[in-house]
């Protein structure tokens, strides 16, 4: 019998709102809060009557620091979940701080003004967090977040130590759009134009973004071109993993989303730069954001499956050993139960599920926390319980 406040009613968030309304015997009340009340109002109209959990709204500004207070001061939750964006990170973890209530997010903070993400700004937290008695776990969707789960589970139970990690993440759906992001397109966008890298030998190295490609056959999906990209987790997943040599991290893109997005950076679109437009100061990827599909009404019209999950390769008693953890997940059937495409529903689902094991004291440690350094076994059969079933391969195709 928990309170959670929910801030953010996007894709995301409306996938964690159905998924809390199913779990009404962890989550017994909910608050969602977000910029944009009449979205959290219409979640709430949607879920409060197949659901026990008792739903309530409210409008709130999460940059603005006092107002997040005292909303968490009236409310009273026992979990705050940042599922906005990552520029409200920190100012949601000074609000948990004041209050002291347990924090989880789903991406690692980034300043808005700068395309960068790393963990330091949340990782200075720790002490603080610490001392105050309560826990904030970091990066608690897909990827990150499901990931590090695997990797902590691999980590438990197949190796003595795991050198190479491949996080292979493919969306094999289509929405037919010319062009469109499944998530968020302004934080999507950043992501995918900036400069690749992995981590080799304990160091970072950059590569040109797309520059290094791949083609691998996914199960469930068929052959897709996949290209590295920088990725929060490597950063936490190089500290927390015992033996790592090398960790890398693929995303398929198909032709289409790739030409369509190297002409809109070529004419200047995909720019955080502020420019002056008929006496207005806008940020060009803002703008480009508002003329984008939403990514939350892709849910009706995407078909596919997406399959996301992580090659491990270590060793066992002496022995080299190779590992495949993933998940396959269809864009139609979590359509079907929660109006929602595969990309909202693979990162809400494991939001869920981290609340809900600091909820029932799992995951409860004060400080500062990548999923990778918690317990991963009740969440890896949460996953199984609650949408995400995975599978293993012990004998996959590597990666080159
Ligand atoms: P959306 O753009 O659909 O939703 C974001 C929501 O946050 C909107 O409701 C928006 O309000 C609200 N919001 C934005 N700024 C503020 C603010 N200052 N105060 C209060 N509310 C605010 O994004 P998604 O749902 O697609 O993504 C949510 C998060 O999930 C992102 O951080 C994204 O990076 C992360 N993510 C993580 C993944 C993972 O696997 N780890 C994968 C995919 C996404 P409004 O409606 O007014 O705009």
């Amino acid at each position: 019998m928990s309170k959670a406040l929910i801030i953010g009613a996007g894709g995301v968030a409306s996938v964690v709102v159905a998924k809390c309304c199913q779990n009404s015997e962890v989550f017994s009340e909910i608050m969602i809060a977000s910029r944009t009340k009449a979205k959290c109002d219409a979640l709430k109209e949607k879920w409060q009557d197949k659901t026990k959990t008792v739903i309530s709204t409210a409008a709130v500004n999460a940059d603005n620091v006092p107002e997040l207070v005292a909303l968490i001061k009236e409310y009273k939750p026992d979990i705050v979940m940042n599922i906005a964006l990552p520029y409200q990170d920190l100012h949601i973890m000074d609000a948990c701080l004041e209050c002291k209530v347990d924090y989880l997010d789903t991406a690692n903070y980034e300043p808005e003004d700068t395309a960068k993400f790393e963990y330091s700004w949340q990782w200075a937290y720790r002490e603080r967090f610490e001392k105050a008695g309560i826990t904030a776990i970091l990066g608690c969707g897909f990827d990150p977040g499901v990931t590090g789960v695997f990797s902590a589970y691999a980590q438990k139970h197949e190796f003595d130590e795991i050198n190479y990690i491949d996080i292979l993440d493919c969306n094999g759906g289509d929405h037919g759009y010319p062009f469109a992001t499944n998530f968020n397109p302004e934080i999507n966008i950043r992501e995918v134009s900036a400069k690749g890298s992995y981590i080799e030998d304990g160091k970072w190295v950059e590569t040109e973004p797309m520059e290094i490609k791949r083609v691998y056959n996914f199960k469930g999906v068929g052959e897709k071109d996949m290209y590295l990209l920088h990725h929060e987790e490597l950063e936490s997943l190089a500290l927390n993993i015992k033996g790592i040599k090398r960790i890398r991290f693929f995303m398929t893109f198909g032709q289409s989303y790739l030409t369509h997005l190297k002409c809109l950076e070529n004419v200047g679109m995909t720019s955080i730069e502020p420019i002056m437009y008929e006496g207005k100061e806008i940020i060009p990827l803002q703008f480009l954001k508002a003329v984008l599909p939403d990514p939350a009404s892709l849910g009706p019209r995407t078909v596919g499956k997406t399959n996301i999950g992580c090659i491990f390769r270590g060793k066992k008693d002496g022995k080299d050993k190779n590992y495949y953890l993933y998940n396959i997940c269809d864009h139609q059937e979590c359509y079907k139960e929660v109006g929602s495409q595969a990309i909202s529903y693979t990162t809400g689902v494991p939001a869920m599920i981290g609340a809900m094991m600091v909820l029932k004291g799992e995951w409860k440690k004060p400080g500062v926390y990548n999923v990778e350094e918690m317990n991963p076994d009740p969440f890896m059969t949460a996953l199984n319980e609650w949408g995400l079933p995975w599978e293993e391969d012990r004998n996959p195709v590597l990666v080159d």
